[in-house]
């Protein structure tokens, strides 16, 4: 089977090419540096199948980042059959640049012409015959996104990897062609692509000159002695801008613009004014945030029933009424993320209120009923019910990145992101972490400087991944219950993930200026332009998340909550106990066991004899975040007097009831939200985690996200409870050091002065 590797630069299309030839479903993103890896898969929609390598976007083919390291090295080692050059021919200068070095190595390359619909679009044209014969390669015209030219792609790839080719140079005529030919005589027995090693040779590239040192030197003694034209140039400036005259000169004219001339502003440019805005720009983006959770979480949808008072109270009375209408309304309009939530709601409410009834008029024991009701229904639905919010939030975040504005949100943040200590590339990962931390911790790769990696790996669980956000949601719902908040789950939610982002960000600037002090990689990024995503992108990435969610909820989180069903109605000597004495069971007297670690945190023993099922929850995090809430609903029918076995309590109602039988506060059920979104998180993340970090240095991190937890938990609980006694504190310290400082500069040190 012959093999043949994507090379372009970033954002070209690569990866929506590479779907497009092996059928897989690898993440399309409107951002540069979303693969950073290579990927393979078969092609089997030619005559004969092809091994397709997805690699890394790269600009060129220097050492300065690990993505261009990761490509070279694949395509001068591995040595595929055929290298397909994708190029946006709407940005084909640019492109091309990359182009004049990979037809410098000895490897056969189609240029394959991508985003070929947006060219039309805009009225510009390609004469591709005319590029094909000043490239000296085929040049194949193709939209990836459309699928147009893709069968002609792989007929001409599968014909030129029959014929070897001999790398050439566009570099003939510049000051240092002779030593390009000479050095590349003397390497051309011992190495394939000869050309190409030699003029990173000659331009003193760092990765070849350590692996060929003879001839290194030999190419610097040839820079000497050559002529005095190039003497003491930067070779390196004088072979970019080579490759950039030559490109302009003989591949730009098979270019027509429609306009003629190129220089006007575009549309992306005219938002980008707006959106990338210096002053205004945070702030939108926080804008956009707060509008993406008010549209997935609010139940008063924009403000409707606070603002026109007896429209609210008109809903409130409808949804008292009538539980069909309370999906459409609570104390206002509902947004549609909670009208579908509620929706659910009603269906798997009805199922095991249903299921309960047929147990019982069928005399089913108490404990198969509670097992069926509590075990088995409690904690699946607690989970799934969160699943159309889930789906909705992605959506959006997949919206915002495909459209390419996440990437202007990185250039934003670059300027904050040096200030703390890394750079705006790390950007990403902690945006892929909102949905799951695995991809996210593997994406860090993009950092070149491993302390900045270690930093961001660890942090990332802190950007509230997909399975947290039923701990978010439910105790915002249960909060408001229980405390009579009105309307603002919202607001709770939007800022539990912010909370979460500045606890990330206090932890990266103290260990980029202790333990992990070290370089910050340099983030040179184009702006792609703003495109409007693609129908068939968006459900790929839902339907992704929405089979992983349901696989993991039948399967990991199902067995826990039987397990913890068990646990919690079995003594320890396995004798059933009903509801009503689980403080006799096995998990009640493992749960008081750990239950008062959890006191500074405001979860622990001040809760009484029900609130271990917090600390129990927690534990449960660890396996799988989903987890957390559905013990809360597996245990909570159980401890909280007043229901019995056949009132499933879940999600919402469960933590409400929780928080009237164990009185825990406010600033607690925060502090329980905090402790679970930073601490360690569930199993797969922390195997991601071992595997992208450097040995050694793991067992810290372990280390870290326990300290960070309870640290961040403690400070949570202790700033609401005693708010009074806290601001005091401050104030006096601060009062105490500004009048320190005032007496030091009145009175400066005599400083001693010796002669
Ligand atoms: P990569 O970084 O090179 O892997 O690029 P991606 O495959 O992730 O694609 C970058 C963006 O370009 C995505 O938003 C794609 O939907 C879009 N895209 C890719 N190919 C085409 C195409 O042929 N036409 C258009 N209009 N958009 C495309
Ligand atoms: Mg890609």
């Amino acid at each position: 089977m012959i093999t043949v590797a994507l090379a372009g630069n970033p954002n070209c299309g690569k990866t929506t090419l590479f779907n497009a030839l092996t059928g897989a479903t690898a993440h399309v993103g409107n951002w540069p540096g979303v693969t950073v890896d290579k990927r393979e898969g078969v092609c089997k929609k030619g005559e004969q199948p092809i091994n397709v390598v997805d690699l890394p976007g790269i600009y060129s083919l220097s050492p300065y980042t690990p993505e261009e390291v990761v490509a070279r090295n694949y395509i001068l080692d591995s040595k595929p059959d055929c290298v397909i050059n994708i190029v946006d021919s709407t940005n084909l200068e640019r492109n091309l640049y990359l182009t004049t070095q990979l037809m410098e190595m000895d490897v056969p390359v189609v240029v394959a012409l991508n985003m070929t619909d947006e060219l039309e679009k805009r009225g510009d044209k390609i004469d591709s015959k005319l590029l094909e014969e000043r490239l000296g390669m085929p040049v194949v015209r193709i939209s990836a996104f459309t699928g147009y030219g893709i069968k002609d792609l792989i007929n001409r790839t599968i014909s030129t990897a029959k014929h070897p080719r001999k790398g050439i140079s566009v570099l003939a005529s510049t000051s240092i062609s002779d030593a390009i030919s000479e050095v590349a005589e003397r390497m051309k027995d011992e190495i394939s692509s000869p050309v190409f090693h030699a003029i990173k040779l000659l331009e003193g590239d760092s990765v070849e000159r350590s692996v060929h040192k003879k001839s290194a030197s030999y190419a610097d003694k040839l820079l000497l002695t050559f002529n005095d034209k190039i003497f003491g140039k930067d070779i390196e400036a004088l072979v970019a801008n080579a490759r950039y005259d030559y490109v302009t000169a003989n591949y730009s004219p098979a270019l027509t613009r429609k306009d003629g001339s190129g220089a006007k502003l575009t549309k992306s440019d005219k938002i980008d004014r707006v959106l990338t805005h210096k002053v205004f720009g945070l702030p939108i983006f926080a804008l956009i945030l707060f509008a993406i959770f008010h549209l997935t979480f609010a139940e008063d949808f924009l403000f409707l029933g606070a603002i026109i008072p007896s429209f609210g109270e008109w809903c409130g009375a409808v949804t008292a009424e009538s539980p069909a209408l309370g999906i459409l309304f609570s104390s206002g309009l509902n947004s549609p993320g909670v009208m579908l939530f509620n929706a659910l709601d009603l269906l798997t409410s009805t199922i095991s209120g249903g299921v309960a009834g047929g147990l019982e008029s069928v005399g089913a024991a108490e404990w198969a009923v509670g097992l069926v009701n509590d075990g088995i229904l409690g904690g699946l639905f607690a989970v799934l019910s969160f699943l159309p919010q889930i789906v909705l939030l992605f959506f959006f975040f997949s919206m915002l990145e495909d459209s390419g504005y996440m990437a202007r949100v990185a250039f934003i943040l670059d300027r904050i992101f040096r200030r703390l200590g890394l750079s705006g590339r790390a950007f990403m990962p902690m945006i892929m972490g909102f949905g799951c931390s695995i991809p996210a911790m593997v994406n860090t790769r993009t950092l070149a400087d491993e302390k900045e990696r270690t930093a961001t790996i660890r942090v990332i669980p802190f950007f509230s991944c997909g399975a947290k956000l039923p701990i978010l949601t439910a105790i915002a719902g249960g909060m408001i219950g229980a405390f009579g908040l009105g309307q603002i789950s919202d607001l709770i939610v939007t800022l539990m993930y912010i909370l979460g982002m500045f606890f990330a960000f206090v932890a990266i600037v103290i260990m980029r200026s202790t333990t992990m002090r070290g370089d910050i990689t340099p983030f040179i990024m184009e702006l792609p332009d703003y495109r409007a995503p693609g129908a068939k992108t968006t459900a790929f990435h839902l339907w992704d998340k929405v089979k992983h969610f349901i696989k993991k909820a039948f399967t990991i989180i199902l067995a826990s909550t039987i397990i913890v069903w068990f646990l919690s109605h079995f003594t320890w000597n396995w004798q059933f106990v009903s509801d009503e004495k689980m403080g006799l069971s096995i998990l009640s007297s493992l749960g008081m066991l750990v239950q008062p670690i959890f006191t500074p945190l405001g979860f622990g023993a001040q809760l009484g004899s029900a609130g271990w099922v917090f600390a129990v929850g927690a534990v449960t995090g660890l396996i799988a975040k989903e987890n957390v809430i559905a013990t809360l609903g597996t245990l909570a029918s159980a401890v909280v007097s007043g229901f019995t076995a056949n009132e499933a309590l879940e999600g919402v109602d469960a933590v409400e009831a929780l928080i009237g039988a164990t009185g825990i506060t406010g600033a607690g059920c925060i502090a329980f939200i905090m402790f679970n979104m930073l601490t360690i998180p569930c199993f797969a993340a922390v195997a991601a985690a071992k595997a992208e970090i450097p040995k050694g240095k793991f067992k810290w991190t372990l280390l870290f996200w326990i300290a960070s937890s309870y640290i961040a938990g403690t400070a949570i609980y202790t700033v609401g409870e005693f708010i009074w006694p806290v601001a005091i504190w401050l104030a006096v310290i601060a009062v105490a050091t500004a009048v320190i400082i005032w007496f030091n500069k009145k009175n400066p040190k005599k400083v001693l002065r010796t002669a």
